[in-house]
């Protein structure tokens, strides 16, 4: 007598074989989701039945029904937001997570998951550069990453001042002045407004035309300001790829007794390549970092890490297990690190990731993504009418055709319409742009050649038609 029924078995089988089938499909579909949204919607949006289903028939039948549906998010030729393309073997492991059924908050209980989760952090302060001793949390993404990185700081510039914020909660708290970028990502605000330190009180300091914050507006924002403040800082403008001149700001704000917490939910990567190391120097002088693994590691979604200079703050504002003081080294709990109490062992698929790679691969595929995007950039300003409005600091291109956002919406349509490639809107220094994020893992030199090709024909096409 096994464990699984004979249908439960062929469920499972059902599933892996429909997984690899997609996945071996995948450049040959056209990238965005083929059914309309309404449609697919209404055909999941039916009354539950009072009779169930066998498994295999209701794994069958879900996967038969979402088809036109899914997106090619993982496709070579998807270039929309910042995603990463779930790597296969991250996906293998993710299929072992969920049939080991193992809830990763226990590491009591669950010591092959701690193993290989410490594992990951370990690899991921090597990788970044950052000190080995920092605490880690194996969060869902940036965003939380951004959050918990937030929330480490206001203990510590709390604590500071002789406040303890998760007793008292911040009524009667001393303020935390708060500076930011202008052109920061939505995610550290809404951690602002997570932490309850207020999105609209935060100082949104002027920048250059990269995005990059400008040292002496920051300077005098600084001024204006009494009491240890909370610098949030950005590797990775999502229009530019740009980076905060960390090396002239940081420094700033320590002389203050403040904190640094740098929102690099991509660009940090650069860090793990010695070549490129450069283009965020000082970054390694912040006291908390916040980064995804669904982006550049392209690990499957979801899965992200926040991690902080001096863990004591990051354990003291997330541990679930009431007062509670580090004990060096002791014991690693990973609730003690994230927000979650029950956790999926997210950092399985991330684990599987990296030692597939290697610390080479790593490298390789981060100044494969740069190199190709600068080439994207220097292929389109070739053409007569498309305009480059970034200098390529990493993986985004932003672009605009012709002289009005009308244009330039034409072309992203007639691109995405034709489903070959699939960039995404955005908008910068108040136009409307097509941007191109070079990220997913099995994006080469043939793909990001079809894109640029692609977004040429469309130009032509939306000018003559003009
Ligand atoms: C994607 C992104 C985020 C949010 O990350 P999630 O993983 O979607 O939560 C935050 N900041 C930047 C710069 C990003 O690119």
């Amino acid at each position: 007598m096994g464990g699984l029924t004979a249908d439960e078995e062929a469920a499972m089988r059902a599933a892996a074989d429909l997984a690899v089938s997609y996945r071996q499909g995948l450049p040959d579909r056209p990238v965005p989701a083929q059914s309309s949204h309404d449609d697919i919607i209404a055909a999941f949006r039916t009354p539950l039945a009072d009779a169930g289903q066998p498994a295999e028939a209701v794994i069958r039948a879900l996967a038969e029904t979402a088809d036109p549906g899914i997106a090619g998010m993982s496709s070579p030729n998807f270039y929309g937001y910042v995603l990463g393309g779930s790597m296969p073997v991250g996906v293998a492991a993710d299929m072992l997570v969920s049939a080991w059924g193992q809830n990763a908050g226990s590491s009591v209980e669950t010591p092959a998951i701690t193993g290989m989760e410490r594992a990951v952090c370990d690899w991921i302060l090597d990788l970044l550069d950052l000190p080995l001793d920092s605490g880690v949390g194996l969060v869902t993404g940036a965003t939380v990453a951004n959050t918990q990185g937030v929330m480490a700081a206001r203990h510590a510039l709390l604590a500071r001042q002789g406040w303890d914020v998760e007793e008292k909660g911040l009524y009667g708290a001393p303020e935390i002045p708060v500076l930011i970028g202008a052109e920061a990502h939505s995610a550290p605000f809404a951690a602002l407004r997570y932490a309850g330190l207020g999105a609209g009180r935060a100082s949104r300091v002027a920048t250059d035309d990269e995005g990059r914050i400008r040292p002496d507006a920051f300077a005098e924002a600084l001024e204006a300001t009494t009491g240890p403040p909370l610098a949030i800082l950005q590797a990775g403008q999502i229009n530019t790829g740009a980076f905060d001149p960390f090396a002239e700001l940081i420094p700033m704000i320590h002389a203050r007794g403040g904190w640094v917490h740098v929102d690099g939910a991509f660009g940090l990567w650069l860090r793990a390549v010695p070549e490129l190391q450069g283009r965020l120097a000082g970054v390694g002088a912040a006291d908390s970092w916040a980064t995804d693994l669904h982006k550049w590691i392209n690990a499957p979604f979801d899965a992200g890490a926040v991690i902080v200079r001096d863990r004591a703050p990051l354990v003291a504002s997330m541990t679930a297990r009431g007062a509670y003081l580090p004990d060096e080294g002791a014991e690693w709990i990973p609730t003690d690190s994230t927000l979650e109490l029950s956790r999926r062992a997210r950092g399985v698929p991330s684990y599987a990731i990296f030692r597939h790679l290697g610390r080479s691969g790593v490298r390789e595929m981060v100044a494969r993504h740069c190199r190709l995007a600068a080439e994207l950039a220097r292929e389109l300003a070739r053409e007569p009418g498309l305009r480059v409005l970034n200098a390529v600091h990493s993986n985004q291109v932003a672009l605009t055709c012709g002289e009005t956002d009308a244009e330039t919406d034409a072309v992203l349509a007639e691109v995405q319409g034709r489903g070959r490639v699939y960039p995404t809107h955005g908008e910068w220094r108040g136009r409307r742009i097509i941007r191109c994020s070079i990220i997913g893992y099995a994006t080469k030199e043939t793909h990001t050649r079809l894109l640029a090709d692609e977004i040429r024909q469309a130009w032509r096409k939306v000018r003559e038609a003009a």
